[in-house]
């Protein structure tokens, strides 16, 4: 399973799938893109191979920001419905996510009693906090780390607010997860080979911590707010 993502000027579904057949060799049961652009965010998902993605995308959406993802289901079988990404029931945000929500449960009872599942993943329990978060009056970022918080087990994730859509969220807690650093250009990657089409420059993220990317810049917070620095590193590797 893997997770990619494209904020730059260039047509991220492509940069996408191409970054996802680069994760391909770590397994996967099904695969999914969002791609964004003035009409709104567009989800692409289907179970299976992502050569069946690819013939899903429409080829006609232009979008220069977007997040992808190859699934390994842990929670719900594998399935069109179950793929990533998920969004919550406002369509207001778009989520993908690598790892196991073990608290999901509790979540769901604690904070989403009137919010109705469309899936049966843990994932969808991620996107339905923020949303919930945003609607009693939090922003995007501070609902977002207030969900990260709340969570037990493992997830690379990355997040698109249709009300922001020149901004992805990224977040990370022993699942892979690295920032790529271009000019004008970032990106994200469960693994650096997923994006070495675009740059060989990565920056790490620490567990429980939440990275805010745009074109521009790429800022780290910790899950209270605190901001911290990091520096980059360029990959030695042949793509
Ligand atoms: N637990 C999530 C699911 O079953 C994510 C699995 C993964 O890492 O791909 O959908």
């Amino acid at each position: 399973c893997g997770i990619v993502g494209y904020i730059g000027t260039e047509d991220a579904k492509e940069i996408l799938l191409r970054g996802l057949e680069k994760l391909e060799y770590r397994g996967y049961d099904s695969a999914g893109i969002a791609i964004a652009n003035d009409k709104g965010v567009h989800v692409y998902k289907e179970k299976g191979r992502i050569a069946s993605l690819r013939d899903a995308v429409d080829t006609s959406e232009e979008s220069v920001v977007g997040i992808g993802h190859t699934r390994w289901a842990t929670h719900g079988v594998p399935s069109q419905l179950n793929a990533h990404p998920h969004q919550s029931a406002s369509a207001r945000f778009t989520i993908v996510h690598n790892g196991v929500i073990e608290n999901y449960e509790q979540l769901r009872r604690e904070f989403l009693q009137n919010v109705e599942m469309v899936s049966d993943t843990d994932t969808e329990i991620i996107v339905q906090l923020v949303d919930t978060f945003v609607k009693d009056g939090m922003s995007t970022e501070e609902a977002f780390r207030k969900t990260l918080s709340k969570l037990e087990g493992s997830y690379a994730t990355a997040l698109i607010d249709n009300e922001d859509r020149d901004t992805i969220y990224v977040g990370k807690n022993k699942s892979p997860l690295l920032i790529g650093l271009a000019d004008g250009v970032n990106v994200i990657a469960s693994d650096a080979m997923a994006m070495l089409q675009v740059t060989n420059e990565f920056m790490e993220i620490e567990d429980q911590e939440i990275v805010i990317v745009t074109r521009k810049n790429v800022t780290v917070k910790k899950l209270d707010g605190e901001g911290v620095t990091r520096d980059s590193y360029i990959a030695e590797l042949d793509s």
